[in-house]
């Protein structure tokens, strides 16, 4: 007979107290990779146990931003707030067995004590005062309605364990100190509600930030007083920026609504926060969210901090908008799928990194912008000659037909003229009449995308330009 392989069932577990940030994004995308290429279960859950910090808001950013990025979950989103049952339940049998119990200790003795210890070198930790009360002496507290929360007793002995990334690790129960896991029955904590959910929602796979490592110890203490089998650990490193410093959640710039407002395209970033901390066998950069799936696993991520490197995020974005074809990106941008605009999608792609680079590269096609008239003169030719040369470009062009405006005609009937004056005193003036800037794409085709009643009123603006110079 073969065991029957345990179901892969991760999770994420934001706190709503905050927008949804790169890191969390990170924690999520592993998490729901490692589930996906084996076939498991992505759970979502919000623990939103701290009421004073939790807020709807927050909530709703981490929806979208799961959802902008394709990451769909198999349940939830599953509330703490509406478990308070379930943690009552545990924390009394935590009390009941004595592996939990009432502190009355007020802030000032907690104070007082901690200064004590660190007075005399020792790092500090709760004494245990108040694991010596009788439940007579409780029950008395209680009546006298003294301000309580309820300790863990923390065991003095060691506590290993196995993290799929970081190897074997190893704490001292000793040196932890009894901690709080609940403000009163109906009001867990953070280390308490984490492990009544995982073993409730029988997660295989804890994969989380680093920063949580200290709180696996804490975690596999409650476990075991509760007689839950343990998850395996996987702890991701921290996500650091360019100069190795640690990367704040409260960075505002890296909340993942802003790289979307920032014109980044959502499987770039999927593509960009795979790779921090984790890249496959080969030395590919451009992988399919499928070939992530199919590639992914928890032995190739880093024990090391990744470092986020927005050039690298800019360039992958690049690669990705030249992926599309002008009627995706048409929709990316929120423009109008007219031929129009298509063509003028298709003048500037090259040169846009990010979606927004799209409105300051275009601008000029929908509004002429104000420019002066040096603009229009090449080097230090004669203002003489560029306008002759307009007023000659004008006349050829108004002899065309509109339907006949296309970029093959017009480049038909110019280059001639271009050629025997110079392209310079041409061919510039007539792209900075079109663009009214100093770069743009070449003048045929943004003729093209104008069209031949805007084209000629462009080229007739530059001509009373400079007329009017001239006769000044
Ligand atoms: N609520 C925790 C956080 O937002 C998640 C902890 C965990 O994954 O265990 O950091």
């Amino acid at each position: 007979m073969t065991a029957k392989k345990t179901e892969v069932r991760v999770r994420i577990a934001p706190s709503p107290t905050g927008y949804f940030h790169v890191g969390g994004a990170r924690t999520a995308l592993f998490n729901w990779l490692f589930a996906k290429h084996h076939g498991g279960k992505f759970i979502l859950r919000i623990e939103d146990t701290d009421l004073e910090r939790s807020k709807k808001i927050f909530e709703e950013d981490i929806i979208t931003s799961l959802q902008w990025l394709g990451l769909d979950w198999d349940e939830g989103p599953i509330r703490q707030t509406d478990r308070l049952n379930i943690y009552e339940k545990h924390l009394r049998q935590l009390l009941e067995k004595g592996s939990a119990y009432y502190c009355f200790c007020t802030k000032e003795e907690l104070e007082a004590e901690r200064q004590g210890m660190l007075a005399q070198g020792f790092a500090p930790k709760y004494s245990g005062k108040c694991r010596k009360l009788t439940a007579d002496e409780v029950r008395a507290n209680q009546k006298k309605a003294l301000a309580s929360v309820i300790r863990f007793r923390i065991p003095e002995t060691r506590v290993d364990f196995t993290d799929i990334i970081r190897g074997n690790i190893s704490f001292d129960g000793a040196l932890i100190g009894d901690i709080v896991i609940a403000k009163d029955l109906r009001s867990p904590l953070y280390n308490f509600a984490v492990v009544v959910d995982d073993a409730e929602m029988a997660i295989s796979h804890v994969i989380r930030g680093e920063e949580h490592l200290a709180n696996t110890p804490r975690q596999i203490f409650i476990q075991e007083a509760l007689g839950f089998s343990r998850p395996k650990y996987a702890h991701l490193p921290l996500i650091l920026n360019p100069d190795r410093s640690k990367m704040s959640k409260r960075f505002s710039a890296t909340a993942l609504h802003e790289y979307k407002d920032h014109g980044y395209l959502s499987e770039a970033l999927v593509n960009f926060i795979a790779f921090l901390g984790w890249h496959p066998k080969d030395d590919k950069e451009i992988l399919s969210i499928e070939e992530l799936i199919k590639e992914f696993d928890l032995e190739r991520v880093q024990k090391a901090g990744a470092v986020f490197n927005v050039d690298k995020l800019d360039w992958l974005n690049a690669q990705y908008l030249k992926k599309l074809t002008a009627k995706e990106l048409a929709k990316a941008l929120a423009v109008a799928p007219t031929e129009d605009n298509f063509k003028i999608i298709e003048l500037t792609r090259e040169r846009m990194k990010k979606l927004t680079d799209f409105k300051a590269l275009t601008e000029f096609f929908y509004e002429l912008p104000d420019y002066d008239s040096k603009l229009l003169v090449w080097k230090s030719s004669p203002r003489r000659a560029i306008l002759e040369n307009l007023r000659e470009e004008e006349k050829l062009l108004g002899g065309l037909k509109s339907d006949d405006f296309t970029r093959a005609e017009s480049e038909k009937l110019l280059l001639p003229l271009a050629e025997a004056r110079g392209r310079g005193d041409t061919l510039w003036p007539l792209r900075a009449a079109l663009s009214g800037q100093e770069a743009s794409p070449g003048p045929f085709e943004i003729m093209d995308a104008l069209g031949k009643k805007e084209t000629l009123r462009r080229i007739q603006i530059a001509i009373d330009k400079l007329a009017s110079h001239e006769e000044n």
